[in-house]
């Protein structure tokens, strides 16, 4: 710890600093701020007599509490002699001490614990600490929860000041007594933490002391741009790249080759309807890319603070549903396809309000590189001058793929998931996974996910709960499935995806594009065996293993009319060879309900990009200078939280890097 004594600032050997002055105390990292009033003998000398704010280097970020009452700072005179010597430890806020280490450690909480100002100043007092495994029937109250946390810690539940879920799941196993399981971040005064600990750890180590990472972006950078960045693509990796752009000041301009959401929610209407495809709006392409008709499930296998912060865009963008479990930290955050709009729209409003600007209609069809550095882009609308651009166009613009390799841009096969999609009624899934008791009504319609090993995994994959089938097209006479339910669940159909990844070795060809032209080969097929009408080629799922076309099938959701096939023949021999060895592990994993009358769709060919667009791994640029692929399209994520993710560092690494335009 480092105090100047003339008076200015505490450094509290974190990184954070503390600072009072006339009228105000400063939280911050060091660097944040310059001289402030004195600290001696007797505590802080300029007591303060005007409100108080605080600040620190998240305020840009985040709102913080509003400004302070003058005697929420109150000097506690026997810490005061500390001050002086190596052993300070802080000094009192509203009566309490705030030890430098707290400081420190709780620099981290600021932006969690802001609804406020005195809140704000306890929290910098408490310690957190995060209980796991905590456990309630699904048909208890829960706000029994607090008790419950409370018997974990051996304390009584009014000592618990604040506590928060961090975590909600659901364990099914035992179908006599479903439970959810909580893993809930509890704050205790630092001075009991210790001994919680000592006592709890000895019965279990359900309990932690719980140190979470702040979530930070950089101030701007040093290197000059002369244009404004460009994010060509407006799904979840594009969009969240411009938001973040945007709330630091970069005023980037989105470029979209769809429409906006409302009338593409038209024309994927009338598509559903039998009516004619719109090649640049439709399921894939068009305003929110392929997040926006995605089912909304908002999983990711990442966590942290970055992950956190996107969910927290989500919600705050109408993505929390009154009465649905939060998406901040239920397992499973559903929004469904008809939440996402709003949600796109509602991110592409702040994006404007921040100075960025949104252009449809505009498809990226060439980049100008001169010197191995980007340049500027040729556009559908005309060549716009830039020498930033985020490359985030999802896995289905093949022409995009063709033009990056065709200038010369390094682009690698990777290997994809290719399958089916497998549909059951909805009330059977409902009894496989809650048993015979009708649990419906609490936790809405079942989901499920289900793994075998094998030669090669066969993994269900994006599973949509009372959910429809969808024509997952973006080409015309290219034919693929994928699945999608509204935010209630409530169609008589479960259907998800059952895919296995495609290795490299099977894509028959070096070139990068080898494994791009596999999906469009089986595709192209599955358009043909569907007259060219988009109507979906269906089997049976146990036809399917005896390698017979179906006389009959059970009623399913695809909307556009089905014929019989053999779905082998839409699928790569290696991937169809892997489905035939999973599929009895799977119904046996089911007491012999999954094969039964379960109805086959396919291809499910768009899980994953079948390229990776090569990029450094710190600085996140493509070897073409300027040039950021980001996103699913550039094999970097699969889903919507990991594509926004994957958006948001790329926009950190652009705003470490380079200064705002004026
Ligand atoms: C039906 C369906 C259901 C899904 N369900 C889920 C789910 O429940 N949960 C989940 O996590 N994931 C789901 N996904 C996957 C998820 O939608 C994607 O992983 C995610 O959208 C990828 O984000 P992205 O930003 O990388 O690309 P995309 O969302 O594909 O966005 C790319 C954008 O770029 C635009 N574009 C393309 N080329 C150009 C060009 N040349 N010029 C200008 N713009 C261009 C496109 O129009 C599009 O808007 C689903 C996908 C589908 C199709």
């Amino acid at each position: 710890m480092q105090m100047e004594q003339n008076g200015t600032f505490w450094n509290t050997q974190k990184r954070c600093l503390l600072r009072s002055d006339p009228g105000r105390v400063v939280i911050g990292l060091p660097g944040d701020f310059g001289t402030g009033a004195s600290v001696g003998k007797g505590g802080v000398k300029n007591r303060p007599k005007q409100p108080i704010a605080l600040y620190s280097s998240v305020q840009r970020q985040r709102s913080l509490p509003k400004p302070l009452a003058a005697n929420d700072l109150r000097p506690k005179n026997r810490l005061c002699p500390e001050l002086k010597c190596p052993k300070m430890s802080g000094f009192a806020l509203s009566g309490h001490e705030v030890k430098t280490r707290s400081v420190g450690r709780s620099f981290s909480h600021l932006p969690r614990f802001a609804s406020g100002s005195s809140k704000l100043l306890l929290q910098l007092l408490l310690m957190p600490l995060r209980v796991s495994n905590v456990r309630l029937s699904v048909e208890a109250p829960e706000s029994g929860l607090q008790e419950r946390v409370a018997r974990s810690l051996h304390v009584p539940a009014g000592e618990i000041r604040e506590w928060k879920i961090l975590r909600k799941s659901l364990d099914l196993r035992d179908k006599r007594d479903i439970q959810f399981v909580y893993t809930v971040e509890v704050i205790v005064p630092e001075e009991d933490q210790g001994r919680i600990l000592d006592r709890v750890r000895r019965e279990s180590n359900q309990v932690e002391a719980f140190n979470d990472e702040p979530f930070q972006l950089p101030d701007p950078g040093g290197e000059p741009t002369r244009h404004r960045p460009v994010v060509i693509g407006s799904g979840p990796g594009g969009l969240l790249a411009a938001y973040f752009l945007a709330e630091r000041g970069y005023r980037p301009i989105v470029l979209e080759r769809g429409t906006p959401v409302h009338e593409r929610i038209r024309d994927v209407q009338a598509f559903d309807s039998g009516g004619k495809f719109e090649p640049e709006s439709n399921y894939l392409f068009g305003e929110g890319g392929a997040g926006t008709f995605s089912d909304g499930k908002l999983t990711c296998r990442g966590t942290g603070p970055d992950v956190l912060r996107v969910l927290e865009l989500f919600a705050e963008c109408k993505g929390q549903q009154p009465g649905k479990p939060s998406i901040l930290y239920y397992h499973r955050p559903h929004l469904g396809s008809n939440r996402l709009p709003a949600v796109v729209k509602a991110i592409r409003r702040k994006i404007e309000s921040l100075g960025g600007e949104v252009r449809f209609k505009t498809r990226v069809e060439d980049l100008l590189i001169r010197d191995g550095r980007l340049v500027g882009l040729a556009t559908s609308s005309g060549q716009i001058t830039t020498d930033v651009a985020i490359l985030a166009t999802g896995h289905s613009a093949r022409d995009v793929y063709t033009m990056l390799v065709n200038r010369g841009v390094p682009v690698v096969q990777k290997p994809f998931q290719i399958g089916v999609r497998v549909e059951h009624s909805q009330e059977l899934v409902n009894r496989v996974q809650f048993g015979s008791r009708h649990y419906e009504d609490q936790l809405g319609n079942a989901d499920y996910s289900l793994v075998v090993k094998g030669f090669a995994d066969v993994f269900t994959f994006c599973m949509c709960a009372g959910g429809h089938i969808i024509p997952s097209v973006s080409q015309e006479g290219y034919f693929g499935t994928n699945g999608m339910s509204l935010s209630k669940r409530d169609s008589p159909y479960a259907n998800s995806g059952l895919v296995v990844t495609l290795p490299t070795s099977e894509f028959g060809a070096d070139d990068p594009l080898a494994g791009m032209r596999v999906q469009e080969m089986y595709e192209k097929r599955a358009f043909e065996l569907g007259r060219g009408e988009y109507s979906c080629p269906v089997q049976r799922a146990t036809d399917y293993l005896q390698g017979t076309r179906s006389s009959s099938v059970p009623a399913f959701s695809y909307p556009r009319g089905a014929v019989t096939a053999n779905l082998a023949d839409v699928l790569p021999p290696f991937i169809a060879k892997a489905l035939q060895a999973g599929l009895p592990s799977m119904d046996r994993a089911w007491r012999g309900k999954f094969l039964r009358d379960a109805v086959l769709v396919g291809p499910e060919s768009r899980g994953s990009s079948p390229v990776r667009i090569v990029r450094d791994e710190s600085t996140r640029e493509s070897p073409i200078q300027g040039l950021y692929p980001v996103g699913e399209g550039a094999g970097y994520a699969g889903g919507i939280v990991s594509a926004a993710v994957d958006g948001l560092r790329t926009a950190r690494a652009i705003i470490g890097r380079f200064a705002t335009i004026k």
